[in-house]
């Protein structure tokens, strides 16, 4: 039977700010730094994995995030979901309140025994160094933020760095789904340690979420495990198609990528255990050419006879890679062309945002110079017009 306190915060519980999240869920970082979710944006993390989830899952800041959830305070942290509700757009508060439940207690003390979902990276070992990505999620691009003089002092080696799994899994009886990414997950130092874990602990109660690059098939060890477990779908990152992949995820080959993207839908056909989706990260560097990577994905689950579950989620970071920033005229040509109503919505919100021309130039330049790549011949779209300034080639 629900207690007075129960009814209470569920009364409080539906604010226009308010997210369940607080309550059951953290993202982890590949330093090991705790936050609510993997779009808080608060430079700051709550705190870190070395003083133990529970203990930080109940420390003065989760506490205060949870207060004013409850007083239906905005969060500056929550700004990408605030952004998306007041677009009208699907936001992870809003998923976070219609798939996960408030714990019943009504407080907001906070209980690593009430966390259902977990964010994991499991460091960031890879071998890309995707255009959007940060020594944060690849260490590969630490020297090139070396090269470039950039800061790295936050980065170092957090891929080498072991996580005590056994000791994690203790304090989360009602562990529901774990969303593991890296670096890459499958070539992590600490992917069969994880899976080790999760079959002692979890068999057949826990949904595994993996996002890959599509550069490496799982072992017959990691099939074993995921058959053991019993749940896992796998988000297979693509953003683009033949040579505009090769610059956006490089230095991967569009050929590879193609080549085990029809071993995983072999692997989907054979288990029923794996489940795959293409996720694709939305940027102004990808935007004009989704049209044709829908087309392509479609072609070949087709002629695989299995059904294309294609997510497509706009970035934020870098700003000046967001769709948000684009010149107006390609905002206008997305408003025309686009079939996905999230981004025509998303261009229509932000159609007067200042675009982040100069940031935009001045990186792809410097990472063209590093890899001797050549930007204006694979996004032709961003260099061919007159109204946002000139590239030199
Ligand atoms: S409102 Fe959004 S950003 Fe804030 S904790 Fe919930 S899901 Fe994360």
């Amino acid at each position: 039977m629900e207690n007075s306190s129960g009814i209470f915060l569920k009364m409080k519980a539906t604010g226009k700010y308010h997210c369940n999240y607080f309550w059951n869920h953290v993202a982890i970082d590949s330093r090991g730094a705790i936050r609510p979710c993997c779009r808080y944006l608060d430079q700051v993390p709550a705190g870190q994995l070395n003083d133990g989830l529970a203990p930080v899952f109940s420390n003065a800041k989760f506490q205060q995030l949870r207060s004013n959830s409850m007083d239906g305070l905005q969060i500056p942290g929550c700004q990408t979901c605030y952004d998306a509700d007041a677009a009208e757009l699907p936001s992870l508060r809003t998923y976070a309140n219609s798939k996960t439940t408030m714990p019943p207690h009504g407080n907001i003390t906070g209980h690593s025994g009430d966390i259902e979902d977990i964010h994991l990276s499991i460091g960031n070992l890879c071998n890309l160094k995707c255009t959007m990505c940060s020594p944060k999620y690849s260490h590969l691009w630490e020297a090139d933020y070396k090269k470039l003089g950039w800061s790295t002092k936050s980065f170092t080696n957090p891929h080498k760095e072991k996580i005590d799994f056994p000791a994690l899994f203790t304090s989360l009886p009602k562990l529901k789904r774990l969303r593991i990414v890296g670096g890459e997950p499958l070539l992590s130092l600490h992917h069969d340690n994880l899976l080790t874990s999760l079959q002692e602990k979890y068999k057949h109660s826990i949904a595994l979420d993996y996002f890959t690059n599509l550069t490496k098939m799982p072992c017959e060890n990691t099939l074993k495990a995921w058959q053991n477990i019993g749940n896992v779908a796998l988000n297979l990152s693509i953003d683009a198609h033949g040579a505009l992949n090769d610059y956006i995820r490089y230095p991967s080959k569009w050929k590879t990528i193609a080549s085990n993207l029809e071993g995983f839908i072999a692997l989907a056909k054979r288990h029923s255990f794996i489940k795959i989706q293409v996720h694709t990260t939305v940027s102004i560097l990808n935007i004009v050419h989704l049209a044709n990577l829908r087309h392509h994905l479609a072609s070949i689950f087709r002629k695989h006879r299995l059904p294309l579950i294609h997510k497509e989620v706009l970035i934020h970071q870098p700003t000046f890679l967001s769709v948000k920033h684009m010149p107006q005229r390609l905002k206008r040509m997305v408003i025309l062309n686009e079939s996905n109503p999230a981004i025509v919505q998303f261009a229509k919100q932000h159609l007067d945002a200042e675009p982040q021309w100069e940031p935009l130039v001045s990186y792809l330049e410097s990472i063209d110079k590093l890899r001797t790549l050549k930007s204006f011949e694979v996004l032709p779209h961003l260099f061919n017009s007159s109204d946002i300034g000139t590239q030199e080639k």
